[in-house]
């Protein structure tokens, strides 16, 4: 163990050497690194967590950079996945720490192997759907979780451990209906309450990781920066026993679902559509750069192919066959793209 480095976290007495030496025992899947994820998974890896997968869809956008530490604008101009870029940067900051890029969309299909070999999932998500996928996987296995959210001024978190606190479902047991809740779009985001709202997940992970659990907050932590609002919600009561996931019926209905068609879904403030196609697909980004560049000015990388196309919008692809069409909304439109492009 590299004493020098974590000398200053080794001397903050909780932690001390043998926290640090659990600490280079771990192993933990960041879920999105996006703002949240940037922040997390610098701390973590930082701290000298000996494992960090890091699972994340998309690639580095303009858009991106006000808020999403982690990334420069060469990775923007370079069109490189999130996950990659991440692990560049990281590896850089700590090189003893083994850190795994997944470029791929957690879903359904997947998650029981990305979310494999680890103690710790931590949210660095903006999506429901992919929260209540990895509350049932982190409810079936007994792998604790850490919820993380933030939008506009204000962010939460909580700290999910099965068979003990409350669960996600428990506290949020309905996705909200679209338009109901201020999203990134509808609000923006500043990035200070993305630095604390992750910064105190990665304070959880630490606690968790380097066996200090009865620190941990123990609550639906809420903060508001801009009216310097701090609110933390007792979770004690919260745990329902009618609830589908952590009650007596323990019904994983994100993880058991099987989705054959290809599925589509906007993309927060982004006017973008990502496509996953229903069924494994392993494409040959080479064969298809030629035949793509007819329609419309192509650039390519290891990752992914992306085409401007003649009608303002822009189509990256993926080798797994996903897809992210750029200009448009209408996932109806973005699907009918797709199948014209590939043919599929
Ligand atoms: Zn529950």
């Amino acid at each position: 163990m590299d004493v020098t480095r974590y000398a200053r976290q080794m001397r903050f007495r909780p932690i001390g050497e043998t926290g640090q030496k659990r600490l280079a025992d771990a192993r933990v899947a960041v879920v999105g690194v996006g703002a949240l994820g940037c922040v997390i998974a610098q701390h973590l890896v930082r701290s000298g967590v000996g494992f960090v997968r890091l699972i994340d869809r998309d690639i580095v956008e303009w858009s991106n950079l006000q808020r999403q530490l982690l990334y420069t604008e060469q990775d923007a101009e370079d069109l490189l996945p999130k996950a990659e870029a991440a692990a560049r940067r990281l590896g850089a900051m700590n090189g003893t720490v083994a850190i795994e890029a997944v470029a791929a969309d957690l879903s359904a299909d997947n998650a029981e192997s990305l979310l494999d070999g680890v103690e710790l999932i931590v949210d660095g998500t903006d999506n429901f759907t992919v929260r209540y996928l990895v509350n049932d996987y982190a409810i079936k296995h007994g792998v604790p979780w850490i919820y993380g959210g933030a939008v506009g001024a204000s962010g939460m978190t909580m700290t999910i451990l099965p068979d003990e606190t409350p669960c996600y479902r428990c506290v949020f047991p309905e996705t909200p209906p679209p338009g109901a809740s201020d999203t990134c779009e509808t609000a923006g985001v500043i990035s200070p309450i993305v630095d604390v709202i992750g910064s105190l997940q990665a304070t959880e992970a630490l606690k968790l990781l380097s066996g200090n659990r009865e620190a941990l907050h123990g609550t639906l932590f809420q903060a508001d920066l801009w009216n310097h609002a701090w609110l933390p919600l007792s979770i004690r009561h919260a745990k329902r026993p009618d609830c589908p996931v952590c009650g007596e019926e323990r019904r994983f209905e994100y993880l058991d679902h099987d989705e054959q068609v290809p599925i589509a879904a906007a993309l927060c403030g982004r006017n973008s559509v990502h496509l996953t196609p229903g069924t494994k697909v392993a494409l040959d980004l080479g064969q298809l750069a030629e035949r793509l560049s007819a329609a419309g000015e192509l650039d390519q990388n290891p990752y992914l192919l992306r085409v401007k196309l003649k009608n303002d919008m822009t189509f990256v692809l993926f080798s797994d066959g996903r897809a992210i069409i750029q200009g448009t909304e209408e996932t109806s439109k973005a699907r009918s793209i797709y199948a014209e492009l590939l043919g599929i």
